[in-house]
């Protein structure tokens, strides 16, 4: 009886399969399992690919460890006779969490020394120079030199020699397209360049978070440091750095500042200019004449926070999405070959600036025409909701997904129109993609039922929920299976009426 009535949700559901054997289709559904998805995430986090940091050895052996299951599984690979497009990649070997303290200098003149802690109070930065650097501190705000917008932290103070305290973001213009045009100044790299061109010779980033993306500059070290420890600077002073940084926003006018105290900040670091990392595709061919020759595909990047003197897992961010696209890639591969052809793309560099996924925009596998559909999954592991990004602007393809959840899947689901006036720099590689002129959606949780570490060493396979992340594989299984096996796809976007 409930045989049956599977059978006959399969024959509602998906017309387009009606040739196809259901049973089968349900048989691989049911294959997939939360201990085998959870098990490539948990893998994905271990010591072995060291965090998997685009450039280094721990990341290419993430990557010959992901082709070798798409192998094991005959999905066919990407670029002829290998699942790997290679591309050079700088990066910097942490080796330890160094150090980082403060002499204070209080308004008397008095001293007191202070030693902070890894992971509480500081960070290692990711592309720091190797060395030890002791200089006074200057406050330089958003660190941001902007002829063009006529604005400059620097303006009032000398940084020669000394270490300097920089804000992440820009100042709050009020249209997008302004917030483009600050863009090209708020990155961080941006602003260690601009540190350097002023003659820091350290920074202290206020953001506790790893960053790979940070360029790296010959002498110039640093760390990233917590919010608290900025306010203890300037409480020592006697100010409030409430009042700075809300003046900083509102006003848009420089707060630049010497605080006095003397920092000290060691880097333990290596850096290696010849690394390499690879984008790793692997394919299921579609087998319709007509048809074959169009293109779904799903993609998460591969690469994570690599290892700061302690390990980064990345187990969230974003071995969750790796994980539930090899899942649903395995289960796919059992069945019979769909209409269109199936891509699985892992991506490389995401972390260090969407790196792999504009490589790919410049030399496609697939024509872009002839690709219906980039769907990315980046953090995919811990909630109880789903997310389709984009649904609304393709109904013809959203239906695919949302016809899985309803009738298999039972996840509260949630969808929006594609985000086409962003403000800023893209932060995913969809977003990267979507400005290429892909229709990039996107999947994610909702309703996150454990704590985020985000780009910390705690995002570890603890902070997943293996449940959800069956059931987000299960879904693409079904979504990905039925729309690559439609008759046809009307593929005119729906604007969103404002
Ligand atoms: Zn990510």
């Amino acid at each position: 009886m409930r045989n049956l009535l599977l059978l006959s949700l399969v024959l509602f559901w998906v017309p387009s399969l009606l040739a196809q054997d259901e049973a089968e289709i349900l048989k691989h559904f049911h294959s997939i399992t939360a201990e085998e998805v959870f098990g490539y995430a948990k893998t994905l986090s271990e010591p072995q690919f060291d965090g998997r940091l685009a450039g280094s050895p721990g990341y290419t052996k993430s990557a010959e460890w992901v082709a070798a299951h798409l192998k094991e599984w005959d999905i066919t690979p990407g670029y002829g006779q290998t699942y790997f497009k290679h591309f050079p990649q700088d990066y910097t070997v942490v080796k330890s969490i160094g150090s980082f303290s403060a002499t204070f200098v209080d308004k008397k003149g008095n001293t007191i020394e202070k030693t902070y802690s890894f992971p509480e109070h500081y960070f290692p930065g990711s592309n720091s120079a190797n060395g030890t650097v002791k200089g006074e501190l200057v406050y330089v705000g958003y660190g941001i030199t902007a002829p063009q917008h006529n604005y400059d932290d620097y303006k009032n103070v000398d940084v020669q020699g000394k270490i300097v305290l920089i804000e992440p973001g820009h100042p709050q213009p009020e249209t997008a397209k302004e917030w483009n045009d600050w863009a090209e100044y708020a990155g961080s790299s941006e602003k260690m360049t601009n540190a350097v061109k002023h003659g820091a010779k350290g920074v202290l980033y206020i953001s506790k978070l790893a960053s790979p993306g940070m360029k790296y500059h010959e002498g110039l070290v640093y760390c990233h440091i917590d919010k608290k420890v900025v306010e203890e600077f300037f409480f020592a002073r006697n100010k409030d750095y409430k009042n700075i940084t809300e003046a900083l926003k509102t006003k848009n006018k420089p707060q630049s500042q010497s605080l006095e105290h003397i920092i000290n900040i060691t880097a333990d670091t290596e850096y290696k200019a010849n690394g390499s990392y690879a984008n790793v595709i692997g394919i299921i061919p579609g087998s319709d004449p007509q048809l074959k020759d169009e293109v779904i595909m799903v993609g998460a990047h591969l690469d994570g926070q690599g290892n700061l003197g302690e390990l980064f897992p990345g187990a969230l961010d974003n071995a969750s999405g790796v994980a539930d696209i090899m899942a649903a890639a395995r289960a796919l591969s059992n069945l019979p070959a769909p209409k269109r052809t199936i891509a699985f793309f892992f991506i490389g560099a995401e972390e260090k600036g969407l790196l792999g996924a504009r490589e790919y925009a410049k030399d496609p596998l697939f024509p872009k025409e002839k690709t219906i559909c980039y769907i990315n999954l980046d953090m995919v592991g811990n909630g109880t909701g789903l997310y389709f990004g984009g649904g609304s602007s393709f109904p013809d393809i959203y239906k695919h997904f949302e016809t899985a959840n309803t009738n298999y899947i039972h996840r509260p689901l949630k969808t929006r129109y594609l985000n086409r006036s962003y403000k800023g720099r893209p932060r995913t590689d969809g977003m990267a993609l979507l400005q290429e002129g892909y229709r990039a959606l996107s999947v994610h949780c909702t309703d996150r039922v454990k704590k985020l570490y985000y780009h910390h060493p705690a995002d570890t396979p603890e902070t997943l929920v293996p449940e959800i992340m069956e059931d987000v594989s299960k879904w693409l299984y079904l979504g990905l299976y039925s729309l690559a096996n439609a008759d046809s796809i009307d593929l005119n976007e729906v604007m969103e009426e404002n």
